[in-house]
């Protein structure tokens, strides 16, 4: 019944409380804002200094690289002067067979054949998916954005041969040693062309794969990753920039594999038997953005050579530009050399992959950084997946996982042997 002011007071009541929880909340969150004291921020700072000064770096690249452009350096100088970076590839490039021989050992032996079988079904099933889908996106958006409109007789081509020197003998003995991100964004950006080459249909193509990488990346992964595990795709992404900036910075995803590692397991915490499992393998198959680019470039190619791509021809360039994804190395624009394959499919002229060099070294990057995004969403899921299979492994296997953790904590192995049979929850985990 309305009071005599007109209010329900079951609505009436049930709003106070409301406004009341509202209050509380606000009151809560100024609390906490008003907590956060300068150790916190210092803490956090300190926990993410890596990873802020990766960005930095990057940043840093950027500037350096454009302020160095007007000195007009030679092609040789510009060879020294990125020479810190080449240091830091090159010692990614050695960790990477060993690591991807020792991780695999470690990961089958630390399943059983079923376990690893079905892990390893899940996964090829996720690269497949994700792959197409990818393929899928480069061909509607080049399409729809008909990038190559016009002819290809104004645009620019590139392609050069330089002769090997002492020089180069001798900083090939001392490429060993880490050095930044920062020389090889840097030695880039100087390197790079004119922007003037790079003439409408060039850009308007740069563009486009760029879409179709944004779309795949930011859209199409996240929302595959939310579905399946019901988890903030975000905070799962937020764990990997490091990984995504070294991706960036590289333009190979197999170097950055070490630091795939480091971010799946360290900071989000992906079951190590996963990703020792599954990482290696999606490193050197799995290139989502390879394939992306593969369909979308072929296809651009097509339209500046006034070339008409019939029903049959298209579903030719999907299927190539799956193999040559999954053919492509994972180091810097593999993917142009694979591009062979997928023009000769369909008889475009193998002469133009000159036409996109200009551009390649920039969308090798960003291509780079999606193939290592679908490979450690593509972990995150798998664990998801795998779930159970993992959890009864723990228990049969009553936390005897071999490796560090062992050697690390002895006394929680030796004290759980002998109290109790509980799997302790850390050391389940290997
Ligand atoms: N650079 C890429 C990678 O390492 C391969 C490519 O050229 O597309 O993942």
């Amino acid at each position: 019944m309305n009071k005599g002011n007109g209010e329900d007071p079951k609505t009436g009541s049930r709003m106070e409380r409301i406004q009341q929880g509202v209050r509380k909340r606000t009151l809560l969150a100024k609390k906490k804002v008003q907590s956060i004291t300068k150790d916190d921020v210092k803490s956090y700072l300190l926990r993410n200094a890596f990873v802020l000064f990766t960005v930095v770096a990057v940043i840093l690249g950027v500037i350096l690289g454009f302020s160095l452009r007007s000195y007009k350096m030679s092609y040789r100088e510009v060879k020294y002067f990125s020479f810190p970076g080449e240091l830091l590839m090159r010692m990614l490039q050695m960790l990477v067979l060993p690591l991807i021989v020792s991780s695999l050992v470690t990961g089958i032996a630390a399943l059983d054949s079923k376990a690893s079988g079905k892990m390893g079904v899940r996964a090829v099933v996720y690269y497949m998916s994700t792959t197409i889908i990818a393929v899928l996106i480069g061909i509607i958006i080049v399409v729809i954005i008909h990038p190559g409109k016009g002819t290809k007789e104004n645009m620019h081509r590139e392609g050069k041969i330089v002769q090997v020197t002492a020089a180069d003998a001798f900083l090939d003995l001392i490429r060993y040693a880490p050095l930044g991100i920062l020389f090889l964004i840097a030695g880039k950006i100087v390197e790079m062309e004119d922007m003037g080459v790079i003439g409408g249909q060039l850009a308007m193509y740069t563009v486009t794969v760029i879409i179709g990488l944004l779309i795949h990346a930011v859209i199409v992964l996240p929302l595959l990753y939310f579905l399946i595990t019901r988890k903030n795709p975000w905070v799962f992404i937020g764990g990997l920039i490091q990984a995504l900036v070294t991706a960036l910075g590289t333009s190979s995803s197999s170097a950055t594999l070490p630091v795939t590692f480091k971010c799946l397991e360290e900071i989000n915490g992906v079951d190590k038997r996963v990703t020792r499992f599954v990482l290696p393998v999606g490193a050197t198959i799995n290139m989502d953005g390879t394939a992306l680019y593969e369909a979308l470039a072929a296809i651009f190619i097509a339209q500046v050579n006034n070339f008409d791509l019939n029903f049959g021809q298209i579903i030719t360039i999907s299927i190539t530009a799956t193999a040559a994804s999954i053919g492509a190395a994972g180091i810097p624009q593999a993917g142009l050399v694979t591009m062979v394959i997928v023009l000769t499919s369909v008889g475009l002229p193998t002469d133009d992959i000159t036409l996109i060099i200009a551009v390649d070294w920039f969308l090798d990057r960003l291509r780079t950084t999606t193939n290592v995004l679908g490979d450690s969403i593509g972990a995150g899921i798998v664990e998801h997946l795998s779930r159970h299979e993992l959890k009864n492994r723990d228990a049969e296997m009553g936390n005897s996982v071999i490796e560090e953790n062992e050697m690390k904590k002895p006394y929680q192995l030796i004290s759980q042997e002998n109290e109790s049979e509980k799997p302790l929850d850390s050391e389940t985990k290997m």
